[in-house]
């Protein structure tokens, strides 16, 4: 294997179960006798080793200013059973906070989870969400690549639910990898899949979800709003919501089942509209009083503020305005524009549900977005809730970076 030294004192933070390596932190690269190139391969594994020597752990090696991200600490190769290991870890988070069917934990009213964060889960570069019989993972990094096939199986292996196992990785790669191989299609499908045949249902807190991996965005769904969803639900009763960038209606059908008086779901995209409807008629099949509507956000705000439209509950869950770190400001004034035009449509007494999905953008900045525009709407606000991720996407203490969903609660006057 390769080894990877580190300059003196650059140990530190993996001491400290920090994952990452950065590139400026080595000192040299020791390739083993038997490598065929000059310089380790993208998603290779690695050995990382202080000044001293001292084995610090073995992680997948990547080109950028990541250079390696550490799997396991403390050791000098993987233990044969890893994959499997990590994957029976990371299941038994899940089975503890009973998100899981099966037989210890039969739970009826979900089967739709995150089983796999990230660094949250110890597995940097893997996300896994877990729909009825089908895991859709998603690498984020060319080691997590290169290992597919054996995470694959361990998934199949350690979760009695899954049967199928969909690899969604075209938007994830980095995208200067050099990948030959397909980044979509199924790695394991022992049960024909019925999301070809429109037949597919997967159950989040009881109500059913038609979820399509192959054309959705990101693994098929947003696992992430579950809590903030049931959120909504107690707050609907007898209101006229909007829920703007509703994707396939999650907080719509929430708010339906709370009791909503009207729902309109909106969001940019057609194909998700047609997700809502079918998604709407299956779980209130009588339903007269919802609508979806295909348009840009900041568009039908503006029309409907000009056609003298209020509402009495707004949930704002747009995608993450700033992908990267240079982008913060600018998504910061996106925050505030599109928040300012919500706010400036709740009726007194009314409530907004605000979020941003935004790893770049901390609580504090996002906080002070919202602020600015209640202020330059100049309506009083007051924090009911401040709302985050769900248990399923857990954070690793050593490395709040993968903490990164926000949301805010206001009741408006
Ligand atoms: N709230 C959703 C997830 C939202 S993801 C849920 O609970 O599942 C963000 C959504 O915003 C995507 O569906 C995307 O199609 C939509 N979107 C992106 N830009 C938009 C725009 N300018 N106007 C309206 N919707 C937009």
């Amino acid at each position: 294997m390769t080894t990877i030294y580190l300059k003196p004192k650059k140990e530190e933070s993996l001491k400290r179960f920090h994952p990452w390596v950065f590139s400026g932190a080595i000192s040299k690269v020791v390739l083993d006798a038997k490598h065929p190139g000059d310089a380790p391969e993208e998603g290779e594994l690695v050995c990382v080793r202080s000044a001293a020597n001292e084995p610090l752990g073995v992680g997948h090696w990547q080109v950028g200013s990541i250079a390696v991200r550490i799997l396991a600490f403390g050791v000098e190769a993987l233990p044969k059973d890893f994959w499997h290991e990590r994957i029976r870890a990371a299941y038994q988070v899940r089975e503890a906070i009973g998100l899981v069917r099966n037989q210890k934990t039969p739970n009826t009213q979900n089967d739709t989870y995150r089983l796999v964060h990230g660094e949250g889960d110890w597995l940097p570069g893997l996300i896994v969400d877990v729909y009825a019989d089908t895991a859709v993972m998603q690498a984020h990094s060319v080691g997590m690549h290169v290992n597919r096939n054996e995470i694959a199986q361990a998934l199949v292996d350690v979760v009695p639910q899954v049967k199928n196992v969909y690899y969604k990785s075209d938007d994830t790669l980095p995208f200067k990898a050099n990948i030959s191989e397909p980044k979509v299609g199924y790695l394991v499908e022992s049960q024909k899949s019925k999301v070809e045949s429109e037949e597919f249902w997967s159950v989040e807190n009881g109500l059913q979800f038609r979820i399509d991996w192959l054309r959705g965005q990101k693994t098929g769904f947003f696992v992430d709003q579950r809590e903030n969803r049931a959120l909504v639900e107690r707050y609907a009763k007898d209101k006229e919501v909007l829920n703007m960038f509703c994707y396939t209606g999650g907080f719509s059908l929430y708010a339906l089942r709370g009791g909503a008086k009207t729902v309109d779901s909106v969001d940019v995209s057609q194909k998700a509209i047609d997700l809502v409807t079918v998604n709407v008629a299956k779980n209130f099949p009588k339903a007269t009083n919802h609508t979806a509507v295909a348009a840009d956000a900041f568009e039908y705000l503006t029309a409907q503020k000009n056609a003298g439209k209020t509402y009495d509950l707004i949930i704002l869950d747009p995608p993450a305005f700033a992908k990267h770190r240079d982008a913060v400001k600018n998504a910061l004034r996106g925050y505030q524009r599109i928040n300012a035009k919500a706010i400036e449509m709740i009726r007194p007494g009314g409530i907004l549900f605000t979020f941003s999905c935004s790893q770049a953008v901390d609580k504090e900045a996002f906080r002070l977005a919202v602020f600015s525009a209640a202020a330059q709407v100049g309506r009083k606000v007051r924090i009911l809730h401040q709302l985050h991720q769900p248990q399923d996407h857990p954070i690793n203490i050593y490395h709040p970076e993968g903490d990164y969903l926000k949301g805010l609660v206001l009741y408006v006057e």
